[in-house]
């Protein structure tokens, strides 16, 4: 289902590209700017089974991206300045703005080398409880349970199944039927489910955490870079929807001073963790107002509108998404009629 899913998405990408559709619509579709959206940067790895390879790009990608935005003549800003441009309505030139969600190390090695080579500041946002070294990244960790096992148990719904993991095609779907199952359940289940998994198929949860994520002591010698900025990405990597409200105010406040302590500088920028409309929604939102940032970016796709200036909460953004990187896109992306076509050409989705 997921790949007949990003089949139709190719295909609309490739029909925007080769009609030259984005060129006609980049007027009316581009907005003022967009606020891009990385995971990981790294070299591409080998192997069949890459169920979240839609969260790394090669530093070729993103450097190819930062080639064709310097090309436009779009200013690279930063979050910062995102707000002072919807504030001031300072739209005259276009501006895109790059940010990378989690903390990985990859930022660090592969991702600020090509940034710099572009002038190009960044915004990192942080979970605290990855800096710490104890956050759980069950999207990972059952990745690596499903790549070393022959069958998943699990029980789903109350109903003991059996799920094959034996060929790459068995693994993607056994990997698409947990993944959509975690998503759904409370992040306390989720957190039970995948260390159940991991104890059964040996595979070690925390040492995950510590491989791909960044130290607090990492982040302080990102953080002197004067192109970077770092923002907060809540304590656990919580679904915040699914939370009470005063655990969801929690999360956004306790991250955001657990990051200003370890730093020492100011924090006012949030990425909410999943940030799609099931996750982040008016509450949120307001929450994220009410614990004091300046703004806050979802995974909702979208261009920035000077009409997103009413909703600095709740920012849109463009997923550079591993799954499509091929450089025609690029200029589809930056016309905002990928977007466009995500969201029935709505221009703000703030709901
Ligand atoms: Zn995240």
């Amino acid at each position: 289902m997921k790949q007949f899913r990003n089949t139709v998405i190719r295909a609309g990408l490739e029909a925007l590209y080769l009609s030259g559709a984005h060129v006609l619509l980049r007027p009316i579709l581009s907005g003022v700017g967009a606020i891009f959206m990385l995971h990981h940067v790294r070299p591409s790895r080998e192997g069949d089974f890459q169920p979240n390879h839609h969260l790394e790009v090669t530093p070729d990608f993103l450097r190819a991206m930062l080639t064709h935005l310097r090309a436009r003549g779009i200013d690279l800003v930063t979050m910062d300045e995102v707000h002072r441009r919807l504030i001031d309505r300072d739209f005259e030139r276009r501006f895109a703005c790059l940010t990378l969600d989690d903390g990985y190390r990859d930022n660090r090695d592969y991702a600020l080398p090509v940034l710099r080579e572009f002038d190009a500041p960044s915004t990192l946002f942080v979970a605290s409880d990855f800096a710490d070294g104890r956050g759980l990244l069950w999207w990972v960790a059952i990745e690596k349970a499903i790549a070393k096992a022959c069958s998943i148990e699990v029980t789903i719904g109350g109903v003991a199944m059996r799920l094959d993991t034996a060929t790459a095609a068995d693994k993607q779907s056994a990997f698409d039927r947990l993944h959509d199952w975690l998503r759904s359940l409370p992040d306390y289940e989720v957190q039970r489910e995948v260390h159940a998994l991991c104890a059964r198929h040996d595979v070690d949860a925390a040492a995950i955490c510590r491989d791909l994520c960044m130290s607090w002591n990492e982040l302080k010698e990102c953080a002197v870079d004067g192109l970077v900025t770092i923002g907060a990405h809540s304590i656990t990597h919580c679904n915040l929807a699914h939370q009470s409200k005063a655990a969801a105010s929690e999360e956004l406040t306790v991250s955001r001073t657990r990051i200003e302590a370890a730093l020492q500088r100011p924090v006012v920028h949030l990425a909410y963790p999943y940030g799609d409309r099931n996750a982040a929604g008016p509450r949120e939102f307001a929450l994220a107002h009410a614990a004091g940032y300046k703004t806050a970016v979802t995974t909702r796709p979208g261009m920035v509108f000077p009409e997103s200036g009413r909703h600095l909460t709740a920012l849109p953004r463009v997923s550079l998404n591993g799954n499509y990187q091929d450089t025609r896109i690029l200029p589809v992306l930056t016309s905002g009629a990928a977007t466009a076509m995500w969201n029935g050409f709505r221009r703000v989705d703030a709901a």
